[in-house]
């Protein structure tokens, strides 16, 4: 199918240039409810002709059957700084491609690790479908809003947080689609005042839903990200899609800080062995393949399931736990890597 759009719209040339829209194809994704198409913008184009898109459209229809959603993006060669989020000075997006992974846990942990290095932070938990900040923060009540509707952060632990999961009963089920996905998701990026008491963020972790549709997208445009970590575990069902996320990044030129291995291995604590539930080296062979850091390598533990369900993130349990250790480790190569200047202004 991917094929079949990439021929229908190769003869369709962009009006004052001598490029079609194959040449400016960025990225497409086709699954069962759709055609997503990301086209990039010459540097002289700020929009492009309604025509010209409704002429791809028409392309696309011919030869599939599924709506289309077409996004143009502007050319982007310079790296990204600036926020697109109000009173936050950096994002940075925890993702995984599959669900299950650990990618929320990974996301609290090192939000938790990044403020013990002098930071301050924030999470938001982006899955709609499935938000598991309320659990793993022990935290259900929905958040004050102001006047205009600007909705007032949650502090706890000393990091500032948000989910869908607040807005909604405990156990109801979110039965959204397109456009309510993405409105309730621009919703979180445009209305909560993460600066509410005058301290802006220095970095605002986003816990993206998993996979790589829309959603993903619309957080990584709308967000200016500047990076992403991406977690996964060893399981070649996970790298499948951990895989599609890194190539979606790559493809909007979002730079991935890196990659966690987690659940990389079982140390028992009955018999002392040590032992691998999923392959061994799954991870840290995508990351040299793909050329990204291994951030590191997280166990799987009980104790840290156990802190996940009991509200009360591991790091605050466990400050001097190995595990803590490794996020504190992964916490400041993603400052490193991001976060150097607003370290220097932190600190004075
Ligand atoms: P995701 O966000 O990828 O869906 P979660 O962070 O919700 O994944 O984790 C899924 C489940 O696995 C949760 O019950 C969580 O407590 C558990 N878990 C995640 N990482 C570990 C780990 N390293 N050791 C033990 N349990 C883990």
């Amino acid at each position: 199918m991917e094929s079949a759009i990439r021929d229908a719209i190769r003869n369709l040339v962009l009006p004052g240039t001598t490029l079609n829209a194959l040449d400016l194809l960025e990225y497409i994704q086709v699954d069962a409810t759709k055609a997503f198409l990301v086209f990039k913008l010459p540097d002289a184009f700020e929009t492009v002709d309604k025509a010209w898109e409704q002429s791809i459209q028409q392309a696309c229809q011919q030869v599939c059957d599924l709506p289309i959603m077409i996004t143009f993006n502007r050319h982007k060669t310079e790296q990204k700084v600036a926020s697109g989020i109000n009173g936050v000075r950096h994002v940075i997006a925890v993702a995984s491609g599959k669900g299950g992974v650990g990618k929320s846990s990974v996301c609290l942990n090192l939000a938790l690790a990044a403020k013990n290095l002098g930071f301050s932070v924030g999470v938001l938990d982006a899955d709609i479908y499935g938000p598991s900040l309320p659990t793993m923060t022990d935290l259900f009540e929905k958040p004050e809003a102001t006047a205009d509707k600007k909705i007032i952060p949650h502090l706890k632990f000393g990091v500032k947080l948000m989910s869908m999961g607040f807005m909604v009963p405990k156990d109801a089920a979110v039965i959204w689609r397109g456009l309510m996905v993405q409105s309730a998701i621009g919703q979180m990026l445009g209305d909560v005042l993460w600066d509410v008491d005058d301290k802006p963020l220095d970095v605002l972790f986003i816990d993206l839903p998993p996979g790589t549709g829309d959603a993903q997208l619309t957080i990584a445009q709308k967000s200016n990200l500047s990076g992403t970590v991406i977690v996964s575990t060893s399981q070649e069902l996970a790298l499948i899609d951990a895989r599609r996320a890194i190539k979606m990044f790559e493809k909007v030129n979002i730079p991935i800080l890196g990659i966690v291995d987690n659940m990389s291995h079982f140390d028992c604590p009955g018999c002392g062995l040590s032992s691998h539930l999923f392959p061994e080296n799954g991870v840290l062979d995508a990351s040299r393949i793909h050329n990204i850091p291994l951030l590191g390598q997280i166990p799987i533990d009980i104790a840290f399931r156990q802190a996940a369900d009991a509200g009360t993130p591991f790091l605050l349990e466990y400050p001097r736990h190995p595990i803590s250790l490794i996020f504190a480790q992964i916490a400041q190569q993603v400052a490193d890597a991001v976060l150097g200047a607003t370290k220097a202004v932190a600190h004075g």
